[in-house]
């Protein structure tokens, strides 16, 4: 078997290129065409033909040496974050208020390498390479998925990596099962007559509805996550504007995270409750909204199995690391794995000394493990 871990280190120099490339130039959302144009070229480069479409980005199909399997699809995401970047790096942002914080921009490097490598030694099945945009807060993976002609295959296997700031560099932490939360949103409105503030016995108060409403919140999450980690913090309060006027609006707003399918419908339904019986406590009226954001990331176990014994037998072997519980994160890859089976890993790339987590304007990546990102794509298209 030809050694995939050799190949990915001899495009280390090439891989580090694109992702200072990459990362100098970061581009937010769905709309990215310059990332696009550069991944497009690159791909061409290895002598393939992508297919590109505007706000659903680029794929490209490698063909196999005998191609009769389940075709495997490897996944990268594209866009960067509506930061202000402060690493201080060499190949630090050149465009204002955009930075690849969440390591997007190694996440192409890793998987360009890979495609060049299995065009130069093909695996037996069939591969195609996803560079998608959006995936941030705009549900890339769902145009995307629609898009392609590349992705119009019954039969695959999904594989995609992250990259974790603040676990060790090279480690490939694993779970079987969910591997990251559902993410959902809610908004809370609580309309009261309002008032003269000398009077608060004559006016339903919003804001004393939010604040019992908050406590609330706090403590169900508290007894619901003793069977499961799960979370609803309200992120968002918008009451009142001056010292003398009880307001006749209020709005909370704030994050769930949740599990699994039940604990979610369960931790929605506290919420409900909680709103209607902190109006009704406080002369108010309570409108609760609950905005669906994105499913979880399911990995077959099966699949990871697989993966897990194939990376052992290999020097990246040392690096395998069970999660002691999933990511409350969440990832538009779980689309991808609602059509195909397949894993998420996440890749740790700490620089040491540094504590600043993905998505913070000063959060580090350490370049070297896009050798290893690379090798896994590799295993991956063979089959793990
Ligand atoms: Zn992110
Ligand atoms: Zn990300």
């Amino acid at each position: 078997m030809t050694d995939r871990l050799t190949q990915a280190r001899d495009l280390q120099a090439e891989m580090v290129e694109h992702r200072r490339h990459l990362h100098a130039e970061p581009e937010v959302g769905l709309d990215l065409p310059d990332t696009s144009a550069y991944v497009e070229r690159v791909l061409r480069d290895c002598g393939l033909e992508p297919e590109r479409h505007p706000g659903a980005g680029v794929t490209a199909h490698i063909r196999g040496s005998h191609g009769v399997g389940p075709v495997t699809v490897l996944r990268s995401d594209m866009d960067a974050l509506p930061l202000e970047e402060e690493t201080a790096l060499p190949f630090s942002s050149r465009r204002r208020g955009a930075m690849h914080a969440c390591g997007h921009d190694l996440h192409m490097a890793m998987l360009l390498g890979a495609a060049k490598c299995l065009v130069e030694t093909p695996p037996a099945d069939d591969v195609v390479v996803v560079f998608q945009p959006g995936e941030e807060s705009d549900r890339g993976a769902v145009p995307t998925l629609a898009a392609h002609r590349n992705l119009d295959i019954a039969d695959a296997r999904a594989f995609a990596i992250h990259v974790h700031a603040t676990w060790p560099a090279h480690s490939i932490n694993h779970t079987a099962g969910t591997f990251m939360a559902y993410g959902d949103w809610f908004r809370v409105d609580f309309t009261g007559p309002g008032g003269h503030a000398s009077q608060p016995q004559l006016a339903g108060n919003p804001v004393e509805a939010g604040a019992h409403f908050v406590l609330a919140a706090r403590e169900l999450v508290a007894s619901l996550s003793a069977e499961e980690h799960l979370v609803a913090t309200v992120t968002e309060s918008v009451m009142g504007n001056t010292v003398n006027v009880i307001p006749a609006h209020g709005r909370l707003r704030g994050t769930i995270r949740t599990l699994s399918p039940t604990q979610r419908q369960n931790l929605v339904s506290g919420l409900r409750r909680l709103a209607s019986a902190a109006a009704d406590r406080t002369g108010t009226q309570a409108a609760f909204q609950l905005i669906e954001g994105y499913p979880a990331v399911v990995n077959d176990a099966a699949y990871v199995e697989r993966l897990v014994a194939a990376v052992g037998r290999t020097s990246l072997g040392p690096g395998l690391a069970a999660m002691s519980a999933p990511s409350m994160v969440i990832e538009d890859f779980a689309y991808f794995l609602q059509q195909w089976p397949g894993a998420m890993v996440y890749l740790g790339a700490q620089v040491e000394g540094s504590s600043a987590f993905n998505h913070a304007p000063d959060a580090v990546f350490d370049e070297a493990v896009l050798t290893t990102g690379a090798a896994l794509h590799l295993m991956a298209a063979d089959g793990f």
